[in-house]
Parts: structure tokens; C-alpha cells; sequence
């Protein structure tokens, strides 16, 4: 289906996309890869009667270390996150999962600020950045402010972004020398989204665990971090028993929508699955 009729804008820089944001209100929208954005208005889903195109603004590309921390602008595309050696190297879960990101084509276009500020709880970076313990860079009319990844979420499609802000960055600590981490993702082909995912980041020290944290896929109305499933493992070797009890404290937070992908119960189960094979593969990446 053809998209309704809307007016075009192209800033060049970040102020000047608030302000058009601030004039022409709820109408709006942000247009990034375009790749969630597109398919709703070709489907009449959203029908915005302008779109502020953000890809010519330079300042929302980039990934570079300052201040003890990684900074990745907005408009970075999954492509790019892959590539990054910066990224390889101090936040490997992100290059590494970006690759599970639906197809090469989405991929090209498809950005990491789109994919947050979209709010769907299928979409992969949620879950992702929770377990970075990610910081969100938020700017409109009244300056920047910080909304941690965790606070971000507010329900499906709902998120803290109000409706002349921009997100702009997505700030993380790089990882620890002998950091351990995994994304495991079920999905029933390539490209689609995740029946279920989980995004696992470990330390541990002569055997046992010093550090969890575990964020969870399209098992809920948002992203979720399992906090009782990081402090089951917490103090902990890696065996049946903790990972018995992590999977169980995960199943116990996930309150899925039936769909296509399955029913509660199996995405419930998958998802206890997915954050055992992940909490496995970190570890076993642990130093
Ligand atoms: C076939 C297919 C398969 C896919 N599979 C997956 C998958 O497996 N995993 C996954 O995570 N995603 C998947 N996606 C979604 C894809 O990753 C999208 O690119 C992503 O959800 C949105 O990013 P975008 O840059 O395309 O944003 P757009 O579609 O341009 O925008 C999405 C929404 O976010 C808003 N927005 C965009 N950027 C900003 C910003 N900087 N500040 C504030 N608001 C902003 C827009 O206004 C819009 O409301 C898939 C998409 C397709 C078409």
C-alpha cells in the first residue's frame, strides 16, 4: 500500500530538527533508516503528516571513546556497529548481536537509535543496551538529558522520549578485561525477529560469578532485565543448579503475547532457554 500524503524536511543539525519538531508537534515524526517507520505508514498504522528526515545531520553518526565511556550516535546503522573495530574491542556484545539483526538490506539502513526509540519489544537493541547498562542521550527545547536504558521502556511502542526530543547517543562503560557476554537469539528463519532473546554479560572471579546482568527479548510489553535471575547466579559457579535457577527466575518475569511465533507457555520456556545457552557462552568467555 501507498503511504499517505506528508511534507518533507532534511535538517542539517540537531537544533534545527527540535525546532522543527517543536512547530510542527504530534504530526511529525523522526525519519531514521526507515525501516519500522515505513512499513506503518505503508499499512496506515501511522500517518504522520510530516517527516523530519535526520540522516544529513553529522553529529548523530559516530562511535568514539571519551570520558571513560563509548559514545554511538543515534543514526549509527547496524552495519556500522558491526564493522567498528572501537566496538570489537571494548563493546563486543554489540557488534556481535548486531548481526542478528533481521537481513544485510535492513542492516544497511536500519539505524541503532531507530531500533531503541521505536519501542518495540521485538526489537533486539532494547534488551541489548539494558545489559550494557546503557545511558540514552535525549535532546530537545530545554537542553539534554540522560534516561538510563532500563527507565527507557515505558510499554509497547511507549517509550521516555517526549515529542520534541531527539534521542541523540547511546552511551556504555566499555567492558572489564575478561568480561564474558552472549546474545542468544531464537528465531524461526534469518531475518525474522526474535521469538525469544537474551542478552547475557558476566565477570566472575576463581570459578564464580561477581557480576550478572541478563535483559530479555520480546517476552513482555518491553524489554525486561532479570534482576533475580542475575542474583541467582550471583556468588555462584556455572552449573545445572544455578543455571536451573536463573532460567526459572527469567520464566518467572516473562509475560509474552501470543502470536505467530507461539504461544505464552513456549516463548515463556524459550526465553529460560535462551538465557541458559547465553549465561553458558559467556561464561565460557569469561577470563
Ligand atoms: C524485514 C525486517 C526485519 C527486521 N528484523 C529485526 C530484528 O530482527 N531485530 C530488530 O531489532 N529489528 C528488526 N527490524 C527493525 C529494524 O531494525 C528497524 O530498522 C528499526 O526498528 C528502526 O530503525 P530505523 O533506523 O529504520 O528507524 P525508523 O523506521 O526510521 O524509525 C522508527 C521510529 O523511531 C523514531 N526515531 C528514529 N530515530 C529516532 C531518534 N534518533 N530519536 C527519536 N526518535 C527516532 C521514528 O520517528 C519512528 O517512530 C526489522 C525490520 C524489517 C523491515
Amino acid at each position: 500500500m501507498i503511504p499517505p500524503e506528508f511534507a518533507y524536511h532534511a535538517p542539517r543539525t540537531v537544533p534545527e530538527a527540535i525546532k522543527l519538531l517543536s512547530t510542527l508537534g504530534g504530526d511529525a515524526k523522526l525519519l531514521a533508516g526507515g525501516h519500522s517507520l515505513l512499513p506503518m505508514m505503508k499499512l496506515r498504522f501511522a500517518e504522520p503528516g510530516a517527516l523530519i528526515d535526520i540522516n544529513r545531520i553529522p553529529e548523530l553518526r559516530g562511535i568514539t571513546e571519551a570520558g571513560g565511556m563509548v559514545r554511538i550516535g543515534a543514526m549509527t546503522t547496524e552495519n556500522e556497529l558491526i564493522a567498528s573495530t572501537l566496538l570489537q574491542q571494548k563493546l563486543p556484545l554489540l557488534a556481535e548481536a548486531a548481526l542478528l539483526i533481521a537481513d544485510p538490506q535492513v542492516r544497511n539502513r536500519g539505524t541503532i537509535g531507530g531500533d531503541i526509540a521505536h519501542g518495540d519489544p521485538g526489537n533486539d537493541h532494547p534488551a541489548i543496551t539494558m545489559a550494557l547498562d546503557a545511558t540514552f542521550v535525549l535532546q530537545g527545547p530545554k537542553g539534554e538529558r540522560q534516561v538510563k536504558a532500563v527507565d527507557f521502556f515505558l510499554g509497547t511502542y511507549m517509550t521516555a522520549l517526549a515529542e520534541d526530543e531527539i534521542l541523540t547517543a547511546i552511551l556504555a562503560a566499555p567492558f572489564a578485561a575478561g568480561t564474558g557476554y552472549a546474545y542468544q537469539k531464537l528465531k524461526r528463519k534469518t531475518g525474522d525477529f526474535a521469538t525469544a532473546g537474551a542478552a547475557v554479560i558476566l565477570n566472575m572471579k576463581g570459578g564464580k560469578v561477581t557480576q550478572a546482568r541478563i535483559a530479555l527479548t520480546n517476552v513482555a510489553p518491553t524489554a525486561l532485565r532479570a534482576s533475580e535471575a542475575e542474583a541467582a547466579l550471583v556468588g555462584k559457579a556455572i552449573d545445572d543448579a544455578s543455571l536451573n535457577a536463573a532460567a526459572a527466575a527469567v520464566r518467572a518475569v516473562c509475560d509474552p503475547a501470543e502470536d505467530l511465533r507461539g504461544d505464552a507457555e513456549y516463548k515463556t520456556a524459550m526465553a529460560g532457554e535462551m538465557a541458559k545457552r547465553a549465561i553458558r557462552a559467556a561464561a565460557a568467555r569469561c577470563k
